[in-house]
């Protein structure tokens, strides 16, 4: 048999493989926990996360756990993120900002759920990955080009002020305080959830109404600190 019929029997094997043990991180880790949005659920039966772990972990992508990647970050574990997107609520029409781009696994997630993703990475390094991640023909192929997304590297601390306001702000790293600049860069009537503390870490969701900030602890949760 020529490579070439070779490698592509390989490559649908492969990607048959994946599709199997994604739809059953969706049940099994997912709706089972109570993940209900069907929206969420969708993106996540959808997005090949095997595309955005480092290559030494990929049989491992779809295992219920985080996954190590560069400069000691880690890929979160799959139903916290679900978990995230589905307390935020988000809306078609949502601008979102993202704190701790990573692998942009999460960020491919937002880009197909809303209509304008902001991501902010303090590694470099990172964000030179997660561009290359997020433009993978095979990613393309699965969910089509997500054109609505801008990344750019910074301290997610400051946010993202010309881009400001946004509908939704999601932190990937733990903050030990509330950041002031992304409240501030918050609309009104926003949401914006964050790990908050450390040993014990908790996920906190911060609702705006006009002058007045709500806050709600959510669960004990395990995310490396933001810098
Ligand atoms: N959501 C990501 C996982 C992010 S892990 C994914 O799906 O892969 C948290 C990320 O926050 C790490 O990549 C880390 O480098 C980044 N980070 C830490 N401190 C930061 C800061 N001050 N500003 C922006 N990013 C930060």
């Amino acid at each position: 048999m020529p490579f070439e019929a070779l490698s592509v029997r390989g490559e649908y094997l492969d990607s048959d493989r994946f599709l199997q043990q994604r739809l059953d991180m969706v049940t099994l880790q997912l709706e089972r926990r109570g993940i209900r949005s069907q929206q969420v659920l969708s993106v996540m039966r959808a997005t090949p996360r095997h595309l955005f772990v480092p290559e030494d972990f990929i049989d491992r992508a779809y295992f219920d756990t985080p996954l190590p990647l560069a400069a000691a970050s880690t890929i979160s574990q799959p139903y916290i993120v679900a978990y995230m997107l589905e307390k935020l609520c988000l809306q078609d029409s949502d601008r979102v900002l993202e704190i701790g781009t990573g692998s942009g696994y999460q960020t491919a997630l937002l880009a197909q759920l809303v209509a304008e993703v902001y991501s902010i990475e303090i590694e470099a390094r990172l964000v030179k990955q997660a561009m290359k991640n997020l433009k993978q023909k095979d990613l393309q192929q699965e969910v089509g080009t997500l054109k609505n997304i801008q990344v750019k590297v910074g301290d997610g601390h400051l946010g993202w002020s010309e881009k400001a306001p946004f509908n939704k702000i999601i932190i990937s790293a733990a903050c030990n305080s509330i950041p002031r600049d992304l409240v501030a860069q918050l609309a009104d009537g926003g949401r914006m959830i964050l790990p908050l503390g450390s040993l014990p870490q908790y996920l906190v969701m911060l609702e705006k109404q006009g002058p007045h900030i709500e806050t709600t602890e959510l669960c004990a949760v395990s995310f490396v600190p933001l810098r």
